[in-house]
């Protein structure tokens, strides 16, 4: 990747528009500040300057650029962050190999031709001829108006079986793409056909709003054994596997309202969002993925499912709900009162005050299992004892917290006649898996964002290098105490040693991610000497003793070394080894004495 292409996006992109898609900012003196979204904070510890297009949190010690930022929040990699910024910056990227263009082209045409066969269905859907009145009027009854059938983009099919073919013909489509688009099939002679004919369609968009597929249903009153939904194939644009219906949608309101309700159909989806509740996304009839979870957990970290009482329904919340506590996931079920209606669009229809109490109401996934077990056997039964050990106490393994965990078991002592004890043996005896064989449940460390890594030494580093890169004064002092080389990571140590010798500008020979990390070290410190009300002396003392403390750090870790190494020697009878060690031990003892006096003076 040319260093200039992130530097043109960069350029074209200002970063607090950008952050402030994201979080609440607010205009701080020449900067902007917000409540760090990367550690638990109340107060606002993250700043972020339009100058110099870097943000730091003073709280956590996170900080970067733009695409550091992005990749940060929505849990990219630096490549999907890229993607993301350039189409947003309106900067084309360069291709990485002459094929992966022509895959991209493809999937261009691909997507191109989806959102025509959208529009074409949706215009025959209002062209008022008598198969589109039906079904205009079925949706119609089904509660759907006009707006939502408009924003939606739902259509109608012709009961024909080159309608569509035309239409793409006439826009020059070839078959071929036509075919590998999905919309329209070839049967054993070689003839190619409209694959969606006589139905309702609903459009299917990927995270970006791109139409990918089709889920096609039948029209009222068709035959006993005509399929329900038919929908897309898998194409090159479409993998069930990989899109939720109406998460793209659903976007903005799950990352503001911080959860997600997941359905299982595109009709409860629908209507969910004509009465308002549009943080709702739907499974539509495919098993939940972990793909499908990774594109949740971008927006938000809290599931609510509602999934249908049925006994497949049943079984889908259960692998759905375990596999998303396995993702780290905090899930919640959903549970609608059977005698008022079967299902989420049902009840929405009817009563959307109930829904909403349904929704607010949720209960852990744990507790749900919990109360079928109260609900469904005899108190203290065998039976009721073997639910517990079987389907409810494996939940309990996804609880990392202790206390949490212990609270759970004291809770299920208190309502089943078993003490905690069993319970806690029956815990250690069980695993939480249960997925089918070939169904890999991910690691959970991997899933978690990834956690603040970011120690005190990091955030010392950079502000001994943001010192030296500021004041020419603290360059000097700190050649004078000497840069502790040995504790500092080798990427860190060659820029605060470039900073250190040289004029501190030689930026071009820096690269960006280089530059961002000198940006974001210099900003720290100026944001510092802004919060010291400019007192340029209390900066001074106060990066001096950060950098005592950093270099007193790394000398009581040598000293432990040692101490590790002179036990070592003496189980050895190593005498010389011993003196030895015990020499640098004394010197390094030296060195921390002199340390603290300076920290104390
Ligand atoms: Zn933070």
């Amino acid at each position: 990747m040319a260093d200039n292409t992130l530097q043109e996006i960069k350029d074209r992109l200002d970063l607090v528009e950008v952050i402030s898609g994201y979080i609440a900012v607010k205009k701080s003196g020449t900067n902007f500040k917000a409540t760090c979204p990367f550690h638990n904070e109340k107060s606002a510890s993250l700043m972020i300057s339009p100058q110099k297009q870097i943000w730091h949190c003073f709280g956590c010690g996170e900080g970067g650029d733009v695409f550091g930022f992005v990749m940060r929040y929505e849990n990219l990699e630096f490549r999907e962050a890229l993607q993301q910024l350039a189409q947003r910056a309106g900067v084309t990227l360069p291709e990485r190999s002459p094929q992966a263009g022509q895959e991209k082209k493809v999937s261009e045409d691909l997507v191109r031709i989806s959102n025509f066969a959208s529009k074409f269905y949706h215009k025959q859907l209002l062209n008022n001829s008598g198969p589109s009145t039906t079904a205009l009027k079925y949706l119609h009854d089904r509660g759907l108006n006009d707006k939502t059938i408009e924003s939606w983009e739902i259509g109608y099919a012709p009961d024909s079986f080159d309608a569509l073919i035309k239409a793409l013909q006439a826009k020059e489509v070839t078959s071929v793409n036509a075919l590998l688009a999905g919309v329209v099939a070839k049967n054993d002679r070689g003839n190619i056909f409209d694959r969606f004919r006589d139905r309702i369609t609903f459009p299917i968009h990927n995270f970006y709003g791109d139409v990918v597929g089709f889920s096609a249903r039948v029209m009222p009153g068709a035959k006993e054994d005509t399929a329900k939904y038919i929908n897309s194939p898998e194409t090159p644009i479409y993998s069930k596997s990989k899109i939720l219906f109406g998460l793209f949608q659903a976007k903005a309101a799950i990352r503001k309202m911080d959860e997600v309700v997941v359905v299982e159909g595109q009709m409860d989806t629908i209507s969910a969002h004509q009465a308002s509740f549009s943080n709702t996304v739907a499974t539509s009839g495919t098993a939940m993925t972990e793909d499908h979870l990774r594109l949740i957990g971008r927006l938000t970290k809290n599931i609510k499912f509602c999934f249908d009482s049925d006994a497949a329904g049943l079984t889908a919340l259960r692998k759905a709900g375990e596999l998303a506590l396995a993702m780290g996931f905090r899930v919640k079920v959903i549970v609608i009162d059977l005698a008022v209606a079967k299902d989420p669009d049902e009840l929405i229809l009817k009563a959307p005050m109930q829904w909403k109490r349904a929704v607010h109401d949720a209960i852990w996934f744990t507790d749900y299992y919990m109360d079928v077990a109260e609900k469904q056997y005899h108190f203290g039964s065998l039976e009721q004892k073997q639910y517990l050990v079987e389907e409810v106490i494996p939940l309990l393994k996804y609880v990392t917290n202790p206390l949490e965990q212990g609270h759970y078991i004291r809770s299920m002592s208190e309502r089943f006649a078993v003490t905690e004890n069993e319970l806690r043996t029956a815990l250690k005896g069980t695993s939480a898996t249960k997925f089918a064989p070939g169904q890999t449940v991910p690691d959970r460390r991997e899933s978690l964002p990834k956690p603040v890594m970011v120690t005190q030494e990091n955030i010392q580093e950079k502000e001994i290098l943001g010192g030296i890169l500021t004041y020419p004064e603290y360059r000097q002092f700190v050649a004078e105490e000497g840069l502790p080389s040995e504790y500092i990571p080798p990427q860190m140590r060659d820029m605060i040693n470039a900073a250190l010798i040289n004029d501190p500008t030689p930026q071009s020979a820096r690269t960006p991610a280089v530059q961002a990390l000198a940006n974001e070290a210099q900003f720290m410190v100026e944001s510092s000497l802004e919060n010291l009300a400019n007192n340029e002396l209390a900066l001074m003392r106060e990066l001096k003793k950060s950098f005592y403390l950093f270099k007193l750090a790394g000398i009581k870790k040598l000293l432990q070394d040692a101490t590790t190494a002179i036990k070592k020697a003496e189980s050895l009878h190593d005498n010389s080894a011993v003196k030895q060690q015990s020499q640098l031990f004394a010197e390094l003892s030296a060195q921390r004495y002199a340390l603290e006096q300076k920290l104390q003076s």
